[in-house]
């Protein structure tokens, strides 16, 4: 999917503005990227026909690259798509009980270790319960996982009624103080009637408090008819994605959500017991494009960071002609920006000068107050700077003059940096520290 959409993104590269065309050119390579990916058709045109939207509306900003701005479009809608937000399961009650349902070989017995463990770390006290009355394998493999993690497995071997055994199980609990109790029911390779039935049956008599469908990620358009014939079954809570450690790209988180209306809760990345991550849309959305963190950079730097400015500034840090007033707009710009630690390393020259300070957004209300009590020429020439006019400075900021002081020595030890970095950038140093 990410060549895919490198593709479509290209498009758009070296283009200064997003425009009609080459929305249009890229929408379409967009779609065609999110349906190879098990998107299904009428969800990726959905996706795309808001993205393209978005981009348009949006054409006015002057964005970093526009292709950045297209891929932070298209992470969003994805995001949105999956829900937004991360979802928890419900363990009210007592005992809570946790139905466990899907398709043989989806992963269940793996999941319910997996969420056993993962209460377990919450300090619960967890159930697990064997109902896969046709496997007697299945028995040993939750018996195993039990084990391994530290979690009571409830089973009888010889009963084959998945309803009963639940009932006992929950009994159980409570006469033993667990406060929830993981059902992990039989699956068939395909639907079929009987398992669908008795897995019905098994939720009525229960009542869970959460029934989770589990579903491999692998199966792609497949993994979403079964989410659907489950869901009008079942009226399940939530989705359990599995074995996303392979090459799966989430093709079929997108469409699940969209298709059955229920939040995808968890996400399975391995066999190990530890390989069990709450579901987030953003970072989904993020994997599915490839991107990482980049995306969030990009983000912020697109609400507030002005590419010229940064330009301008730039070429004068260069010619050793950066002043106070490119250091007050430069602050501006971080300001906009939100939260500075995150965003030291955007800045060229200025990382070293914001860690001294041990700066928070509010440690610039005086460093700006001050500034703005320098004249325009003081601030191109802090050098004009003497005792007098410092006590005028500090007299108009509000400040003193040991904090005018501060201010004026740092800020000469940052050109001094400066000036330093271009020294060595001329003479290659630079490039070759890097290394
Ligand atoms: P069930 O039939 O639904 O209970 O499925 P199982 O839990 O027995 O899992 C079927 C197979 O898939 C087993 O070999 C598991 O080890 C494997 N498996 C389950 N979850 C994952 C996962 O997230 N990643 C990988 N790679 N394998 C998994
Ligand atoms: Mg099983």
């Amino acid at each position: 999917l990410q060549d895919k959409l490198n593709k479509a993104i290209k498009t758009l590269k070296g283009q200064g503005r997003i425009t009609d065309i080459n929305v249009a050119a890229t929408i379409k390579e967009v779609r065609r990227a999110l349906t190879d990916a098990d998107v299904n058709y009428k969800v990726a045109k959905e996706v795309t026909d808001r993205v393209k939207e978005k981009a348009l509306d949006r054409k006015v900003l002057i964005a970093v690259e526009p292709g950045q701005l297209f891929v932070k479009i298209v992470q969003e809608e994805l995001t949105e798509l999956m829900g937004g937000q991360a979802e928890s399961i419900n363990t009210k009650g007592d005992p809570a009980v946790i139905l466990i349902a899907g398709l043989q070989g989806s992963g269940k017995t793996t999941f319910s270790g997996k969420l056993s463990a993962y209460l377990k770390k919450q300090g619960r006290g967890v159930l697990l319960v064997a109902a896969d009355i046709y496997r007697p394998a299945a028995i040993d493999q939750l018996k195993v996982l039990g084990e391994q993690v530290g979690v009571e497995v409830y089973a009888e071997p010889e009963n084959k009624n998945a309803v009963e055994i639940a009932r006992n199980a929950i009994a159980h609990a409570k006469k033993t103080g667990k406060k929830i109790v993981i059902v992990d029911t039989a699956g068939r390779l395909a639907v079929d009637e009987q398992m669908m039935q008795e897995i019905e049956n098994v939720k009525a008599a229960i009542n869970p408090s959460e029934t989770l469908f589990v579903v491999d990620s692998m199966t792609g358009q497949d993994a979403v008819n079964t989410a659907k014939t489950f869901n009008d079954r079942l009226n399940f809570d939530g989705v359990v994605l599995t074995k996303l450690d392979g090459d799966a790209r989430g093709g079929a988180a997108l469409s699940i959500r969209s298709v059955v209306e229920k939040p995808i809760k968890f996400i399975s990345t391995g066999e190990k017991m530890e390989a069990l991550d709450v579901f987030y849309p953003d970072r989904m959305a993020s994997r599915i494009l490839g991107m990482g963190d980049v995306i969030s950079l990009v983000e912020k730097a697109q609400q507030a960071f002005d590419e010229d400015e940064a330009k301008r500034i730039n070429a004068k840090m260069r010619a050793n002609k950066f002043d106070f007033s490119d250091f007050l707009s430069q602050l501006q710009q971080i300001k906009k920006m939100g939260n500075i630690k995150d965003l030291l390393g955007m800045i060229p020259g200025m990382g070293k000068m914001i860690k001294d300070l041990d700066i928070d957004n509010n440690s610039f209300a005086p460093i700006e107050a001050i500034i703005n009590s320098m004249t325009p020429k003081e601030r191109s020439n802090p050098d004009l700077i003497d005792a007098s006019r410092k006590k005028r400075i500090a007299a108009g900021s509000g400040t003193t003059i040991q904090q005018v002081n501060n201010l004026l020595k740092q800020f000469d030890e940052m050109r001094k940096m400066m000036k330093k970095m271009n020294t060595m950038q001329a003479s290659g140093k630079l490039n070759k520290m890097m290394k």
